[in-house]
């Protein structure tokens, strides 16, 4: 087994230096004020929407309970269109939720919902349909849009991948009815756990708003069963902190993602999905597929990465639909999910971090090329 020193993590949480930490510490300790949308909670609303350009926005305490309240607030009912190749969280927020997901495979290009493929699953119980931005990569959001106009639906996106993706020109999370970003620590932006809801409007926010605090619209009157969904002053104030410097991190971010592509596009055997189109990514996945004509089945490759403390990711495998509270489904037939379970049966996820070298990514590269 290789040492622990020489392991290359498939992903590795960012933090801003301790003695930073210490100054927003000591304001808590002072203030006595730990959650309930305190100053460091305002501030960063502020700041977030900011540098992500959109006009509102709520913070919660992860991005599931973000899911789980966006549902809830645009009081989505019955079946939900959603895609069968994301993190688990997508699905289980719709169960959370007593609602029925309706799955619909997705475009092999981009791991995306296929527009192509949503109409024919609309039903008279369908509100909603609820897309994910797979690797941060955009969905068609015109086409989505247009079909969710026709027939009455609501769209929340699953936008967890997207912090810092811009799409012609703007953040990627303004679309839909709602967006949801996480927080959490595997992603490209952390405040340890955390999350947040893009709203549209500041009518929207203030329901979300409510909803997160147990429906509480003011001190006596409860709107709606809430949930707790608050992000602490800590995480918040951690924030703050990782905002000053992600726009270096996502520049290392995009590098190492354009030096692995350099690197692994004429690899035999192994395929990179296209980049999408008018957009600036934020490195924050790097999915290689890996054809029946290369050397090693994906699993054994898999399993060759992790001898050689190389660890990857089967990033999404197994499919939600796999899931035993899904598979019962009708629509988790696999005859009806090809290209999900062709890309989840190929994908493996490369490490990916801004701390990661140069060095490393040729290691990564060259035990993929088998030399
Ligand atoms: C991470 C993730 C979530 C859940 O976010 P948490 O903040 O971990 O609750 C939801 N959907 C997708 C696609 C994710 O990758």
């Amino acid at each position: 087994m290789p040492s622990v020193r020489n392991q290359i993590y498939v992903t590795q949480p960012s933090l801003p230096p301790l003695e930073e930490l210490l100054p927003y510490l000591e304001q808590i300790w002072n203030n006595k004020i730990l959650t309930n949308n305190g100053p460091f909670h305002q501030q960063l609303e502020a700041r977030l929407c900011e540098y992500l350009g959109v006009n509102h926005l709520s913070l919660f305490t992860n991005g599931t309970i973000a899911l789980v309240t966006a549902l809830q607030a645009l009081r989505v009912t019955g079946e939900v269109i959603t895609t069968p190749y994301t993190f688990a969280a997508t699905a289980h927020a719709l169960l959370w939720n007593n609602l029925s997901p309706v799955f619909v495979d997705i475009d092999p290009n981009t791991g995306n919902l296929d527009p192509n493929r949503i109409e024919e699953a609309i039903t008279p119980q369908t509100t909603a349909i609820l897309p994910v931005h797979c690797y941060g990569h955009p969905c068609d959001v015109d086409r989505i849009q247009s079909i969710a106009d026709t027939y009455g639906l609501k769209v929340i996106y699953d936008a967890a991948h997207t912090f810092g993706v811009r799409h012609r020109g703007e953040s990627l999370a303004v679309h839909g009815d709602l967006s949801i970003i996480s927080f959490h620590a595997t992603k490209v932006f952390n405040t340890f756990e955390g999350g947040a809801i893009v709203c549209p409007d500041e009518t929207t926010k203030k329901r979300v708003d409510y909803l997160k605090n147990f429906g509480f619209a003011n001190e006596t009157t409860v709107m709606a069963p809430g949930i707790n969904g608050k992000m602490s002053e800590f995480s918040a104030a951690l924030g703050l902190l990782q905002l000053k410097n992600i726009d270096d991190l996502l520049k290392r971010r995009r590098q190492i993602e354009s030096l692995y592509r350099e690197t692994l596009l004429s690899m035999p055997g192994i395929s990179l999905m296209p980049q999408p189109l008018e957009t600036v990514t934020n490195g924050s996945y790097m999915p290689i597929l890996i054809n029946h004509d290369y050397q090693l089945s994906r699993d054994d490759l898999y399993k060759k990465m992790k001898d050689n403390g190389i660890n990857g990711r089967r990033y999404f495998y197994p499919l939600i639909t796999d899931m035993p509270m899904y598979r019962g489904l009708p629509s988790a037939n696999s005859d009806r999910l090809r290209s999900a379970r062709a890309l989840s049966d190929q994908v493996i996820c490369l490490p990916i971090y801004s701390e990661l070298t140069d060095d490393q990514v040729d290691r990564v590269a060259s035990l993929i090329r088998g030399s």
